[in-house]
Parts: structure tokens; sequence; C-alpha cells
């Protein structure tokens, strides 16, 4: 049985009571950006709200100098379901908040006041983690590495973006750091005596753009150089650059990662240098919980929302991957924006910082909150979640 409306009604009721709190989180965090693993001002304002709230809060927590978690036992004691509600805050180098997690931030802390409200309504414990690194690094997995999940029945996280939608479809991805290693020497006195490492940089992304011709529709590889010389009169002896290769399906993800080290060994052999790559990072496909998208999706139409669906032309990733594969998971977006805008952009940077993101940055924090309250007022609902994660259905 899912909670009862009046419940709800009340942890509606409290978020609407602390939205200026919640509102200016958003806004602080949106004006104020920080990148992957530096969320630091970010980390401090989630980790201080929380504790405003009644949570026990431990900043950091695991090895992730970013990451927080704040704990709260429900007023009818702790034998419970264990419900997560993420918070993510890390931003774009040199955008910003273009894919609007300052909305994830303060939505996450938003369902943790209102589960505070009312935690005299439940056993059990909500566990909120502020997840940092999800545009670069996969925090979450570190996270899950250092036991941060244990014991968790779900983990419950919103994404902005210009449509709503339940269930989430991600493409495997990596991180893949090239380096090449050449020798230097004067450009035009003695060209012969170097090695130019820059030339199996370009050589790379030619062998990437041919590579493309025969890659499935669900694959992407994509890089930037991040050093390629120190002067045009130096023949460069080190160049490196970072690319990123995803696919929807894990098994040509693996294929991908092969073909990719042996694009790195030619054009290296190639220009005569020397190749090293490093790959780190990794996040997975997405298994949904259908279980909670379930209630997901009767608290967004008792809201009168309608779920439009998965967009398969319109896909990215997350780390929120990682943790569907280990828990009950679900990953739901809800438009802060007209259909069409798009992502990792200015006009995403600023849809993120608009009212109507405002408005359904507290959406997202109710709808955390009562699927939530679901969980943790029906123990049969998560018996339910396993079951169906563990093949059962
Ligand atoms: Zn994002
Ligand atoms: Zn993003």
């Amino acid at each position: 049985m899912p909670a009862p409306s009046d419940l709800k009604a009340r942890a509606t009721a409290a978020i609407e009571a602390n939205r200026d709190e919640i509102l200016a989180l958003s806004r602080a965090i949106h004006a104020d950006p920080e990148p992957a693993f530096e969320e630091h001002r970010a980390a401090a304002r989630v980790a201080a709200a929380i504790a405003g709230h009644g949570y026990g809060v431990e900043h950091p927590v695991g090895r992730l100098a970013t990451a927080v978690r704040g704990r709260l036992t429900g007023g009818l004691g702790p034998d419970g379901p264990r419900i997560g509600v993420l918070a993510e805050y890390d931003a774009l180098p040199g955008l910003g908040h273009g894919c609007g997690h300052n909305t994830m931030a303060a939505s996450g802390v938003g369902a943790a006041i209102a589960l505070a409200a009312v935690r005299d309504s439940f056993a059990g414990e909500v566990v909120f983690l502020g997840t940092p690194a999800e545009e670069r690094g996969s925090g979450k997995q570190f996270m899950l590495d250092d036991g941060l999940f244990e014991g968790f029945d779900a983990a419950l996280l919103f994404h902005p973006a210009d449509r709503d939608m339940v269930n989430c479809m991600l493409l495997a991805s990596e991180d893949v750091d090239v380096t090449f290693v050449g020798k230097a020497a004067h450009a035009a006195l003695e060209p012969w005596e170097g090695r130019n490492a820059l030339d199996a940089v370009v050589l790379l992304f030619q062998a990437v753009g041919l590579w493309r011709q025969q890659m499935p529709q669900h694959a992407r590889v994509h890089g930037i150089i991040l050093e390629g010389g120190s002067a045009a009169n130096i023949i460069p002896d080190r160049a490196t650059a970072r690319f990123m290769i995803r696919s929807t399906d894990q098994a040509y993800f693996e294929s991908m990662r092969e073909r990719f080290r042996a694009l790195v060994d030619g054009a290296a052999m190639m220009a005569d240098v020397r190749g090293e790559l490093v790959f780190s990072g990794g996040s997975t496909t997405m298994k949904n919980s259908l279980t909670l998208a379930g209630l997901w999706r009767a608290n967004m139409e008792a809201k009168g929302l309608a779920d439009e669906g998965v967009d398969p032309e319109h896909v990215g990733s997350s780390d929120m991957g990682n943790v569907s594969l280990a828990l009950p998971t679900i990953h739901p977006s809800l438009a802060i924006c007209d259909p069409g805008v798009t992502w990792h952009s200015i006009e995403s940077r600023d849809a993120a910082a608009t009212p109507r993101a405002e408005t359904t940055t507290l959406v997202a924090a109710s709808l955390v909150a009562e699927t939530a309250l679901d969980l943790l007022t029906d123990p049969s609902l998560v018996t339910a979640a396993w079951r169906e994660f563990r093949g059962g259905e």
C-alpha cells in the first residue's frame, strides 16, 4: 500500500514551509560552480542544510573529500527500510551548472527536510548521500566501494531535463586519459632530432573519426586535447588528450575499450613515440527498478504530471547506473525548460536558474519524499523491489 495521502501532504507542506532555504541553496550552488571532486563549498552548504534539520552528518565521508552522509532514524524505531536520498552538485569546467546539478542538490535536501518533518510516522532510516563527481570520475562508484550504500533498500535521485520521464536509459561510459611521449627538438634548426608527440594525438583523432563510420548507433567516442606542446618552435615531446567512450550495450562497450587501446598503439607507432592510456571513472548502463518507478509514476500522476517516456535519441551517462546494479534504483527526470534545449550548454545552464527550474526542484523534492514514504510505511514494497531486482518476477 502506498503511504497515506495526508502523510504525503504533510511532507510536501514541509517543503513549502522551507522553500526559501531550499531555493537559496539551489541559487547559491548555481552561482558558485565547482567541478568534479572539487565541490567543497557546495558540499559544505548541503551538509549544513541537512544538519539543521536533524540529520547526523558526516562530511567528508569515505575517501572523497566532497562526499556527505546524513542519517535520520524514524520515530517508530530503526528496524525498517533504509532509503537513500541522493544529491549531486558538481558543475562542468568552463561552463558552470550546464547539467543543472544545483537543482539536484536542492531537491535532495528538500526531500530530506520533508522526511525529517514526518519522521514520527515511520520506522527505518533515511540516509542522505551527497554524491560528488558525476560529470567525470564516477564518484558514486567510490562511494559504493567505500560501503556507503551498505544496507540500502532503494536509491532515489531526480535529474533535470527538457521532459518528464520516469525510467532512465544510460550509456556505459569511461574516461580515457592518453599521453604520448616523444623527444623535443628545435623545430627549424634540427627537426629530424625530434619525435613529435602531437602528431600521435592528431593521428589518434583521425583514427577515431574513421572508426566512427563503422560504429553502431548506440556507441559514442569523443575527446579533447589537453596538452599539445608549449611553443611552435619546439617539437612537442609530450601531448595529452582525454576521451570518453560510451555505449548502451555493456558488452559492445567492453570491445570498444580494446579497439581504442589498439588505436592509441597504432598512433604511437606511426609517430614513433610512446603512448600510454589510463582508463578511469567507468559508469555502467542503467537497471531501472520498475517497482520504484511505478511508485514514482503514481506520485507524479497525482500531481497532474505525465510520464513522457524515455527518448532513445538523447541518451547520456551517469554513475547512477553503477548504483542501479547494486540495489533497486531510479533516476527519473523532470522538465525545467521547454523540449529541445541542448544539454551541457549555456541554454541549459541558464535554464537551471529560472523560476520554472525552481518550481520543478520543489516538485522533485516532494516526489522523492513521497516515494521514500511509500517504501518506509510499507516494507512489502521493499520486498517487491528486491524480488524484482534479483530476477524473481
Ligand atoms: Zn547531470
Ligand atoms: Zn551532465
